[in-house]
């Protein structure tokens, strides 16, 4: 699969167009990322994880093309209210939601909940009596690169007691989800967790509780810079072995990251460069606080296309903030740039933007749709070849 890069004509007509620092985003790669879940995984209602990238193009066009909507918060679902998506086409899947998150999911009229603990069943039966809800299961994975079980999910010895007090308390109880984590490299934590929500929808069962969805959610990953995971393969692996475990039931997925991240390039610049303590440092005008958040939050490593050639040397990379924590890489290889080379970051779409701040004055990054630009800077690459 070839995702979404700019050619370095291309990086430099855009900066020249916008100036730096720019993100790029490919709605096109988006549609494909869609579909290429969703032709692996038929018959999957496929949740987009609103919170990996929240840009309202992004979510315009899922809907446009028959996506659901994983929210976590009142912002995300008043965002999507605002863009007139149908609440039956989104899960509240925070499995501790505050009380204005309830209020408004209420409000809003969306009616599909996860949850992973005694203390919210009552949270959910008194804001919104009659819920559909699904329970939340751990699973641990130690090839996630970001291990939300840590935080999430009730264990499977748990489950039934939690899933019958929630239906005592007059909720919809429809199912079980679960997350193997983040950027998960292979489909081992997704078998072993459909092990155990089959077992647990047979006990449930005998219980006398009819649940009928299992939700897989996400962690499906993205290109690093030093694996291509075939995530068709991967996709369709597991939808193999759900419809052999669950050859009925109704079927989502939540992916985030897959969805996002390999549909946005980041075009950022030198603005200084010195030598501290015998190494080179390079200062970016985009850093921690911005797009390359994601080092922090996301412990993500990030790729570096300069365009150049050159002997690479151990180099320190900092954002452009005055704060010292404002550094994302310490001994990167990288061939020798100067003020103005211009960097362009792929596969920087996912918890990049999302998690940006305004800190020490530096706005968030503008994007720009790739599509909508493309024909502009085409033309200027044309005149420049014939000039
Ligand atoms: C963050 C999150 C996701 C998306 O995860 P990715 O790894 O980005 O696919 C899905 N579901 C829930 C509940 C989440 O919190």
């Amino acid at each position: 699969m070839k995702y979404f890069r700019l050619s370095q004509d291309a990086v430099k007509a855009l900066a020249d167009t916008y100036s730096t620092p720019l993100l790029v985003l490919s709605l096109e790669q988006i549609e494909l990322n869609y579909h290429l879940l969703a032709e692996n995984m038929p018959d999957v209602k496929i949740y987009y994880a609103v919170k990996a990238n929240p840009d309202e193009r992004i979510v315009r066009r899922l809907n446009a093309i028959g996506g659901y909507f994983d929210v976590a918060s009142d912002g995300e679902m008043r965002m999507l209210q605002e863009l007139n998506i149908n609440p039956d086409r989104m899960v509240y899947a925070n499995p501790v939601k505050t009380g204005s998150g309830l209020n408004v999911a209420h409000d809003v009229g969306v009616h599909k909940f996860t949850f992973d603990s005694e203390s919210e069943i009552d949270k959910m039966a008194a804001a919104v009596p009659g819920g559909t809800v699904l329970l939340r299961i751990r699973v641990d994975n130690p090839h996630a690169l970001v291990d939300l079980n840590k935080k999430f999910g009730a264990l499977p010895e748990e489950a039934l007691e939690l899933l019958s007090k929630a239906q005592a308390a007059g909720l919809d109880v429809a199912g079980l989800c679960f997350h193997v984590g983040s950027q998960s490299t292979d489909d081992e934590a997704y078998l072993e967790a459909l092990k155990i929500c089959r077992q647990l929808f047979d006990a449930a069962a005998k219980r006398g509780m009819n649940l009928h969805i299992l939700d897989i959610g996400g962690g499906f990953p993205i290109p690093t810079l030093t694996e291509e995971p075939d995530v068709a393969a991967m996709a369709s692996g597991i939808y193999k072995a759900v419809r052999q475990f669950f050859p009925d039931t109704e079927i989502w997925a939540e992916p985030g990251r897959y969805i996002c991240g390999t549909a946005v390039n980041l075009i950022t610049q030198v603005i200084g460069t010195k030598v501290r303590n015998n190494q080179q440092w390079y200062f970016l005008d985009d850093g921690l606080y911005g797009t390359f958040s994601g080092v922090i939050f996301d412990h993500w490593d990030f790729e570096l296309e300069t365009f150049k050639t050159g002997k690479k040397v151990p180099s320190t990379f900092a954002g452009p903030s005055c704060d010292s924590l404002d550094i994302m890489f310490r001994d990167k290889p990288s061939v020798p740039l100067e003020i103005g080379d211009l960097i362009l970051v792929p596969n920087c779409g996912a918890y990049t933007s999302a998690s940006a701040t305004v800190f020490n004055g530096f706005a968030k990054t503008q994007t720009v749709v790739w599509e909508e630009v493309y024909e502009a800077i085409q033309a200027k690459l044309e005149l420049a070849t014939a000039g």
